[in-house]
């Protein structure tokens, strides 16, 4: 059934020949059949519809993204990429490669059926969350104020620099309160994956109820876990080392571009312009959720840049990153491992996965119920 192609291609639809919950607002027309084939919807890819963007400022974003993320293991002096120390870069590129991979096959499957449609939604939002966490455990591990003690390299990079320094430290920053300490070594990963959780469990609940604020919500929903994974920036920045300035200001730079593109893409996503403007005119190319999937890749791309501007001050020049990190009242974190990193993120995917299950078992039993009233 799946891959049922023996009909020929379908003619694209009107927003009134669609059910109401397939419609997307300000679009008129573009729609495709909401009983499409397995090969129909791949084969969509390359047809004119009001998902082939969808599809491609997505897709292509995975390329993109791996180019920039392998680079890192090209550097000088790099370590080897199977590395502890790189645990969890690579859980923060799991979660960027199910985030795009996820989204641009939802829009390219969901017109399969209407239950595959919401099922392809649900997966969606629970891969944002996952990226979420992927980005707090880099976050954690390499920005931190504390970041960099990730290994025996570190250790012996802090004491050949302290044999440097004669007499006390030169302007030594302030250490943190206990609870931020607290906060940061135990508190902030089970956040970040609690918030993650919250998320999943409000966007899938858009798509059964609160329909009309569905787009407010799931933007602002999303803004949570944006602050919660932030919190290490937002001490680096309101804390910058006195001692390599340099440091926090490509931080800063990286931080700011990140927000900036946050920022327009969620403006895009609810206001829904330019659509709104003209009606029908952008209902192929150029509407807004494209710009919000190349606003959202652009974000994710300048936080790729601020992590490996970090990791690259870690691996290859410890000292820049030891002042920061010496105002801890501790001298050290323990260095990541399975367990804290490929650890978490599956046991987080394996909440999700529970999550979606119990929406996509709603979702079907309402079809059922639909179909006997019918
Ligand atoms: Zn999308």
């Amino acid at each position: 059934m799946f891959l049922r192609c023996s009909r020929p291609t379908q003619p694209l639809l009107r927003h009134t020949d669609v059910p109401l919950r397939v419609t997307e607002s300000f679009i008129l027309s573009g729609y495709r059949f909401p009983d499409y084939s397995l090969r129909e919807c791949l084969a969509s890819a390359f047809r004119p519809t009001n998902e082939t963007g969808n599809f491609w400022t997505h897709f292509l974003g995975v390329f993109i993204f791996a180019f920039h993320f392998v680079e890192v293991f090209g550097w000088e002096r790099t370590l080897p990429f199977s590395d502890p120390f790189f645990y969890p870069f690579w859980n923060y590129f799991i979660g960027v490669l199910c985030l795009l991979t996820a989204s641009s096959m939802a829009h390219l499957l969901n017109s399969m059926s209407l239950l595959i449609r919401e099922i392809c939604f649900f997966v969606d939002y629970g891969t944002i969350s996952a990226y979420t966490v992927g980005s707090a455990l880099a976050y954690f591990y390499y920005i931190h104020p504390q970041a960099g003690a990730v290994g025996q390299r570190f250790t012996n990079a802090t004491q050949r620099w302290r044999g440097q320094v004669e007499g006390p430290f030169p302007h030594p920053p302030s250490s943190p309160s206990p609870e931020l300490t607290v906060f940061f070594e135990s508190l902030y990963i089970p956040s970040a994956c609690l918030v993650a959780l919250i998320c999943t469990l409000a966007c899938c609940n858009t798509r059964q109820r609160w329909r009309k604020y569905r787009y407010v919500i799931r933007t602002t929903v999303f803004l949570l876990p944006f602050l919660v994974a932030s919190t290490p920036i937002f001490y680096r920045l309101l804390r910058p080392s006195s001692s390599s300035p340099s440091l926090s200001g490509t931080l800063a730079t990286y931080f700011y571009r990140h927000c900036f593109w946050l920022a327009v893409s969620a403006l895009f996503n609810i206001s829904k312009i330019p659509e709104r403007l003209s009606p029908g005119s952008f209902d192929v190319w150029g509407h807004s959720h494209q710009w919000f999937h190349c606003c959202t890749f652009l974000s994710i791309l300048d936080e790729l840049h601020m992590i490996k501007a970090e990791i690259r001050v870690l691996v290859l020049r410890p000292s820049l990153a030891l002042p920061a990190m010496l105002s801890w009242p501790r001298p050290q974190i323990s260095g990541p491992t399975l367990c804290s990193t490929y650890g978490v993120m599956l046991s987080l995917q394996g909440c999700i996965a529970a999550i979606i299950s119990w929406f996509a078992w709603r979702a079907k039993e309402s079809h059922v119920h639909r179909a006997k009233l019918n």
